[in-house]
């Protein structure tokens, strides 16, 4: 590790740390008796710890952020470079990282055309909320302003992102919530036991978890139906691929009741699953397509709310209304810092071929966890796309019983031992936080690979025999 931080130094921000700082997610108890992880320093896929301890990052940062690797100099340069020339301007002015950032996006995105930026994935859902809203309001009389989502997805943590937010988990305690978000199922279908569908084969079960949402659709009245929010791969909730026919189907519905498509990107945008997005590998066509994470790769805030023009078309028609066009306005979404470094970050997961680095690394880790299926009777499941890869750990293949959540913390604790940083998904229900969650950068090689998987080999021998 470079530049050492003195030991008493150290030792300073760690007290400063357990007396001030309140962590993202976190039960501080712990912390009475023992100290918070606190890292240091990053390089590559490597990052080390407060007592200098290095780790392999298997999941960029944590939650599936920082796709292009630590350290990156040349991201450095850009914002710092842009910073002393000009930091900050909002509203209706332009700036140049502004301008050539979603150009550069938007050639990525056929079909899509213009980048409303923001700070978060939770505040570009809400953008697209807003949107489909005002164009409730605009074009159908205040009707059409119903937002569906789906169980297990995620879309944020604000109060109107948990009102679509499909993970019972995290939104206990915290409601009421808004009104006009209605639920669809989900499409798991490891879990389509729980649907009673089991007696489906997987693509009848794709079908069948698009027709659901029709029929959720007719019960409430199709002229009530605004927008259907879903992620390409749901993240939080398990790390689900929905089976065959379920996306045409989807796509099918969504035209026929003229109902605005919504894809969350925010985890598997910019490379993640070995497309620029999730919904390019299923031939969707969306309306609305948020992103957050691997945007600038964590290098600085900035999330997108991307529409096409046929979306961006109805906040202009009517130009001599007042209320006629989308009023919102996010602060920071001025800075300049974020897209200066999501312009370079593009240009470093193209130059480099990191896309085709995910699929063909995604392949070596979606085989070696199928070995490791073969040999601990506890993985019940292995599933994702790309570098977006989880196991999902049962105590028995046939009830499909998750272990508890001791057990898989227990193995990640011991990845976490053995210096490499996995992470567990799957906050569907309390107590359910079953799945093992990989997402290495996006530069991940052959050695990271099989180094990740070596350590969950050990550990699973560890906690479970
Ligand atoms: N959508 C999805 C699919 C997410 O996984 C997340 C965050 N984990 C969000 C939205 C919210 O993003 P943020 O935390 O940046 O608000």
């Amino acid at each position: 590790m470079d530049g050492q931080i003195k030991e008493n130094d150290i030792s300073h921000v760690v007290e400063a740390d357990k007396a001030h700082v309140w962590h993202h997610l976190t039960q501080h108890k712990p912390f009475e008796t023992g100290d918070p992880r606190i890292i240091v320093e990053g390089k590559g896929m490597k990052v080390w710890d407060q007592n200098g301890k290095e780790y392999l990052d298997a999941v960029s940062g944590g939650v599936w952020t920082v796709n292009v690797g630590y350290g990156r100099e040349t991201i450095a340069d850009a914002v710092r470079d842009q910073l002393v020339k000009m930091n900050y301007f909002a509203a209706s002015a332009g700036s140049i990282p502004g301008a050539l950032f979603s150009e550069k996006l938007i050639e990525k995105m056929p079909g899509m055309s213009r980048v409303y930026i923001t700070n978060s994935g939770s505040e570009a859902n809400e953008k697209a909320f807003k949107m489909i809203r005002q164009i409730a309001h605009k074009r159908y009389g205040g009707k059409k302003t119903k937002i569906l989502y789906r169980d297990r997805d995620y879309h944020g943590s604000t109060l109107a992102t948990m009102s679509a937010g499909g993970q019972d988990e995290r939104n206990a305690q915290y409601g009421p919530f808004a009104p006009d978000f209605i639920r669809v199922p989900h499409c798991m279908e490891y879990r389509k036991h729980e649907l009673g569908l089991e007696h489906l084969s997987g693509a009848e079960f794709g079908r069948a978890a698009a027709d659901a949402i029709e029929d959720v659709i007719l019960r409430e009245g199709p002229e009530t139906v605004g927008a259907l929010c879903l992620e390409p791969i749901t993240a939080g909730g398990g790390v689900i691929e929905a089976p065959e026919g379920y996306w045409p189907r989807v796509q099918e519905i969504c035209e026929k009741y003229d109902i605005l498509l919504h894809i969350d990107e925010v985890v598997c945008g910019l490379g993640r699953t070995g497309t620029w997005f999730g919904y390019q590998h299923y031939g969707i066509k969306p309306d609305f397509v948020t992103m957050a994470k691997g945007v600038a790769s964590g290098y600085a805030a900035i999330a997108c709310c991307v529409s096409n023009e046929r979306v961006f078309d109805m906040f202009k028609e009517d130009a001599s209304d007042p209320l006629g066009y989308f009023r919102d306005i996010s602060t920071f979404g001025g800075c300049t810092a974020g897209p200066v470094a999501a312009l370079e970050n593009l240009r470093i997961i193209e130059d480099e071929g990191l896309l085709e680095n995910t699929t063909k690394m995604g392949e070596r880790m979606l085989a070696n966890l199928n070995a490791l299926a073969e040999k601990h009777a506890v993985i019940g499941d292995v599933r994702g796309k790309g570098l977006f890869l989880g196991a999902e750990l049962v105590k028995d293949r046939e009830t499909k019983e998750p272990v508890t959540e001791a057990e898989v913390g227990a193995v990640v604790a011991d990845c976490g031992a053995q210096g490499v940083i996995i992470g567990a998904t799957n906050r569907s229900l309390p107590g359910r936080n079953n799945t093992l969650c990989f997402s290495p950068a996006l530069i991940a090689t052959e050695q990271d690979i099989d180094r990740i998987c070596e350590a969950v080999d050990n550990a699973l021998t560890k906690v479970f025999g």
